[in-house]
């Protein structure tokens, strides 16, 4: 079967487009660091749907899980068509009060873990002439966000990546493209409070948070005979927020 990989698809935006890319008839496998639980909640959901999914525990910054993650995807579900680089984790912290862990890790999960995802697909998809990454970004990587001075740069380190790597993948048949989001409402935003939440909803021009489904809706564009002329883009899912 046709299968997309979906990086951190246990919840929030990756969930969300794991039930998309399954609408659209692809077997999906959702890949999770820890949270084996609602990654089968995912699976289980498209399932429930009559969709063909597997859950596949790996850290995307770790070179050999990745590898074992793109091998036992293959096996177990079929050739890659997709992949949607999505697995993140943020930050919000002074620049000068972050470890050198937290710097490490930061720049290991965002911007690392999209290289060596996309250095595992495009071995599998340039033989077949055919295939897509998706990567997920964020509107700091595109205007920089003070307190998330490291999050915004692995971002536009992605945003950098896509355009480079479009034009080296497209002679092969390969399109990569590139989703940035605005303020979403996942776990990943559950430490603001309410009175900043409500800040960034007044300052969205749309007057609302953005929802995973928003996000998963760009991102199966992508995966739709309709985008087959666009590569090396970035599509801003942001209400406005930004321009
Ligand atoms: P989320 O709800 O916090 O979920 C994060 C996902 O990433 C989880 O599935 C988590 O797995 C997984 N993950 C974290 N570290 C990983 C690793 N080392 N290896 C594999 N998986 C890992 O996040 P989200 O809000 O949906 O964000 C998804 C993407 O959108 C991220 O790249 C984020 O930067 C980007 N984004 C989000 C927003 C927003 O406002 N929410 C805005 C712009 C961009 P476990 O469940 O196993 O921990």
């Amino acid at each position: 079967m046709r299968t997309a990989i979906v990086t951190g698809a246990s919840r929030g935006i990756g969930a969300a487009a794991s039930l998309e890319l399954s609408a659209l008839g692809y077997a999906v496998a959702v890949n999770f660091k820890d949270n084996a639980e609602k990654a089968f909640e995912t699976v289980s959901k498209i399932r429930a749907l009559g969709g063909v999914a597997e859950a596949f525990k790996a850290d995307v910054s770790e070179p050999d899980e990745v590898r074992r993650l793109f091998q036992s995807s293959e096996e177990a579900l079929g050739r890659t068509e997709i992949l949607v680089n999505n697995a993140g984790i943020s930050k919000i912290v002074l620049l000068q009060d972050m470890g050198d862990d937290e710097i490490s890790e930061l720049l290991r999960v965002d911007l690392l873990g999209t290289i060596l995802c996309s250095r595992e697909a495009a071995k599998l998809m340039i033989p077949r002439k055919s295939g897509l990454i998706i990567n997920i970004a964020s509107m700091w990587g595109e205007v920089g966000a003070s307190c998330e001075t490291v999050y915004s740069a692995c971002k536009a380190g992605v945003i950098g990546f896509t355009k480079a790597l479009a034009k080296e993948l497209g002679p092969s048949g390969i399109r990569v493209n590139c989703v940035s989001p605005g303020v979403i409402r996942t776990d990943m935003n559950s430490a603001l409070d309410a009175e900043t939440l409500g800040s960034l909803e007044s300052d969205t021009p749309l007057l609302r948070l953005g929802t995973p489904k928003d996000v998963a809706k760009a991102i199966a564009f992508f995966a739709r005979e309709d985008s087959s002329f666009i590569t090396g883009q970035v599509l801003p899912v942001n209400g406005g927020i930004i321009v």
